[in-house]
This record gives C-alpha cells, sequence and structure tokens, in this order.
C-alpha cells in the first residue's frame, strides 16, 4: 500500500512538474508579413531583468560595452514608478506610464472589478483583458508585420485579441541555447514568414541580484553569464546575414536594502474597511468607503517612520502615479512609500539582500541601461539618461510601423539614435 502511495505521488509530481514546465511553442498560423513589410529592417529587443544601470562597467561585461561602444550608449535608462518588472517591460513595449497602460505593480487591485492581478497567476498574466496599451507586437501584427517572443510581459496574453505569431509560456526551465537557436530558426524562415520584432528575456541577473545583493560575487556572475550569451546570439544572428538591430534593455537596477530593521504598517488595517496590497517598498489601501480615507492617512501620518504616506492626490507628479494618472482605478486611496534602504516586511522572515521598486528619480541604484547597435543606429553615439517611455517611438519608426493612439513618450529618442532621423533632418536643412 505504501509503494502504491508513493508511486502515485511520484507521477502527480512528475506530472505537475511537467504541467509547469510548458515549453512548447506557440504558432498562429496563416499570417504572413504583407510585400511592403518584408522590405523591412529586423529589431531583436532584449531584457536582462535588474541590470543595473552601471552593472558592464562595475564587472567588465566586455561584449555590451564593445557592442555599444560601436553602437548608441547612455547615462542610464530612468525606469518608471515603480520599478518592479511587470509595470516597466510593459512601459518599455507601449510608451506608457504604468498608471496609463494598467500594470500598476507586479501586484495590484482593481477597484471596478474587485480582483487582484497578481504575476504569480497565470490565468490572470494570460489574460489580455488586464492589459491596456498597443504593445509593439500588437502594433505591428496590426499593420501585418511578424513578430515573436522568447518571452515578454504581455506577450502570452491575447491584448486587443492579438497574439505574437510566435510566442512562448514564461519558464525559466528552457535552457539559453535553445532559445538561441529558436531565434536563428525564425530569421532563417522564408521572408513571408519570418518575424521582423523578436523580444527576449533574461531572468538570472535579477535572481542573483535579489538573493545575494548588486556587489555579490553571484551578481557579477549572473552580468558575465548573460554578457556571454549576448555574444552567442549576436554570433548566431549574423550567420543569417540579415539587417538586425539589437536593443538591449532592462526593467529595473537593484540596491540593497535594510534587512534589519524592517518596516511594518504601524496602525490596524480592517479588512472589512480598507482592501491592502502588501509589497516590499509600496503599501497600497483601497478604501472601501471613501469617507475612511481622512481618518485613516490621518492615523499613518502621525506615526510614518521609515516611510511616507500619501493620498492619492499628492503622490509627487515626477512619479505619474497620482489620482490624475490612474486611467484603470488601479492605484490605491493611500499610499505607503518606504524610505531607501527601508523596506516593508509582512513575512517575518529574514528578507533577501537585493530590492528594487523605489522611485527611480531619487534613488538612482533603480536605473538600468539601454544599449542599441546595428545598421539602423549611428554609432558611437553616446547620450544623457532618458526615461523608459521613449522606447516605443524608437522601436515604430525603426521599423516603419505608424500609429495614432496616444502614449506618453515622444520621438525624441529615435530622433536622436536613428540614422534614418539624423538623414530626414539633414534634407530639411
Ligand atoms: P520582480 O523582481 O519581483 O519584479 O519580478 C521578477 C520576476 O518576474 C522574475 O524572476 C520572473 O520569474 C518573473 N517574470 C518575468 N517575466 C515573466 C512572465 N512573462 N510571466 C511570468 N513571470 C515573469
Ligand atoms: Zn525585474
Ligand atoms: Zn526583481
Amino acid at each position: 500500500m505504501q509503494h502504491f502511495v508513493t508511486f502515485i505521488f511520484c507521477l502527480l509530481w512528475a506530472f505537475s512538474a511537467f504541467a509547469q514546465a510548458d515549453t512548447t511553442q506557440r504558432v498562429i498560423y496563416g499570417r504572413k508579413n504583407s510585400h511592403v513589410q518584408e522590405e523591412k529592417p529586423y529589431v531583436i529587443m532584449i531584457s536582462a531583468d535588474g541590470f543595473r544601470h552601471d552593472y558592464a562597467e562595475k564587472y567588465g561585461a566586455h561584449t555590451l560595452l564593445s557592442l555599444s561602444e560601436q553602437g548608441v550608449q547612455t547615462e542610464s535608462m530612468i525606469p518608471s514608478f515603480p520599478s518592479k518588472t511587470f509595470p516597466n517591460h510593459y512601459t518599455l513595449v507601449t510608451g506608457l506610464y504604468p498608471a496609463h497602460h494598467g500594470l500598476v505593480s507586479n501586484n495590484f487591485y482593481d477597484r471596478q472589478r474587485q480582483e487582484f492581478y497578481s504575476i504569480a497567476q497565470r490565468d490572470k498574466v494570460q489574460d489580455g483583458s488586464w492589459y491596456g496599451g498597443v504593445p509593439l507586437w500588437v502594433l505591428a501584427e496590426q499593420q501585418q508585420m511578424l513578430t515573436a517572443s522568447y518571452y515578454w510581459v504581455g506577450s502570452e496574453a491575447a491584448i486587443k485579441g492579438i497574439h505574437p505569431t510566435y510566442y512562448y509560456r514564461y519558464s525559466d526551465k528552457i535552457p539559453v541555447d535553445r532559445r538561441i537557436q529558436t531565434v536563428v530558426d525564425w530569421l532563417n524562415l522564408p521572408k513571408d514568414r519570418r518575424p521582423h520584432f523578436i523580444s527576449f528575456y533574461f531572468p538570472e541577473v535579477d535572481y542573483a541580484g535579489h538573493r545575494f545583493g548588486p556587489n555579490a560575487k553571484e551578481t557579477k556572475d549572473a552580468v558575465l553569464y548573460i554578457d556571454h550569451w549576448t555574444k552567442k546570439l549576436t554570433e548566431a544572428v549574423a550567420t543569417t546575414g540579415l539587417p538586425v538591430n539589437f536593443i538591449f534593455v532592462s526593467d529595473h537596477g537593484m540596491t540593497e536594502v535594510d534587512t534589519q530593521n524592517t518596516l511594518t504598517v504601524p496602525v490596524e488595517i480592517n479588512p472589512s474597511k480598507f482592501t491592502l496590497v502588501e509589497g516590499d517598498v509600496m503599501v497600497e489601501l483601497h478604501a472601501k468607503d471613501k469617507k475612511d480615507i481622512r481618518k485613516m492617512y490621518e492615523e499613518l501620518k502621525k506615526k510614518e517612520e521609515g516611510f511616507v504616506t500619501y493620498l492619492k492626490s499628492e503622490v509627487p507628479y515626477h512619479l505619474h502615479y497620482g489620482a490624475k494618472n490612474d486611467s484603470l482605478n488601479r492605484i490605491g486611496d493611500i499610499v505607503l512609500l518606504a524610505k531607501h534602504p527601508k523596506i516593508f516586511n509582512f513575512s517575518g522572515n529574514t528578507p533577501l539582500p537585493g530590492h528594487h521598486g523605489y522611485d527611480p528619480v531619487a534613488v538612482k541604484d533603480m536605473n538600468t541601461v539601454f544599449y542599441a547597435w546595428g545598421p539602423a543606429f549611428r554609432q558611437a553615439q553616446k547620450i544623457a539618461s532618458f526615461e523608459n517611455i521613449h522606447v516605443y517611438s524608437l522601436v515604430t519608426k525603426l521599423l516603419g510601423l505608424p500609429f495614432s493612439h496616444h502614449i506618453d513618450g515622444t520621438s525624441r529618442l529615435a530622433e536622436l539614435i536613428l540614422k534614418q532621423e539624423e538623414n530626414k533632418l539633414q534634407k530639411q536643412e
């Protein structure tokens, strides 16, 4: 009997492990590039999660430094607030601040739906109704240009009813060499079925930064691992002979926090009056009855130590996270923001040493990287820091994808670093 139970247990375990690691490529059949799109250049947008603005120099990431020296480097890229993974990956591909595209944090509460969104829940991550804006792959597919994703936030959901033509469900189990081979296979498809926009994602630097801190040897190793595989990816892509442009970005940086003296919410929160959204750097309270907000705010304000309490209407303008920005009603009525290097701790366990999520203007460690190289980019360009809302227009200009919907970013970055924009300016003079 005992053996039988063990057998069933092993079977269930094997089944659940297999079920979790969904490694199949999803293909939307029947799509083709239009003839006009077939002649366009190619873009591979790589994100290495949690790659802080100074990591490449700090840890000697020679491939990234030398490729971007020939192309474009920036002092830093400024993430949007909150400096978390889902809000920022989705800002990069929509050109909208988080409060405008709707992914206001990795975990948030939607007042109208009376429902939580969480990056840990597959059904939410894959449900397009949570996502606003027009992601780059949706814009491209709407204009009959094919796209592919080897992971990106949002790519697993049908947003406006549209997936990338080729995509995968997120899993960190597929070996990177296999993922690179798939990118090359995509680029070797006949030109009517070949994707022009490809997204690619590395989780390793963020893992190491959280677990060991931004100054640890393990984080250095993770940075060098990404550097190595970026070299392999560019070499493999070069064998196709196609005009491929690379944009290497990240979502946010990483900082060492005070793990000893952590914060708790110093006032008891009655769940029948407030919905609490817990976080390490930010805590949000949604009032069930607006009349309760002022009293709670005043109580918190009296006891604030190590954090700042804001009413939604008074969140600093530069964070674009206030009542005026909250187009989908997903920001808390009261927002508590930990003061760097403090963090909230709800678990009671000692927290990990590395965190992110802070105001990216006040805490430079939140800043991240932007490198670009390839035939479309000007050479040896060094530019000043810019916000990640501007990447959308860069890619749409590079791929020749016009759009008329509102975004927060501008075309200034594209004008600074694309060769075609320089030529246009020269013709006008
Ligand atoms: P955080 O550092 O908490 O902001 O989130 C980083 C985590 O997001 C990574 O460790 C990944 O496990 C996870 N992640 C990244 N992309 C996806 C995705 N497309 N779907 C689900 N989880 C993801
Ligand atoms: Zn991240
Ligand atoms: Zn992280």
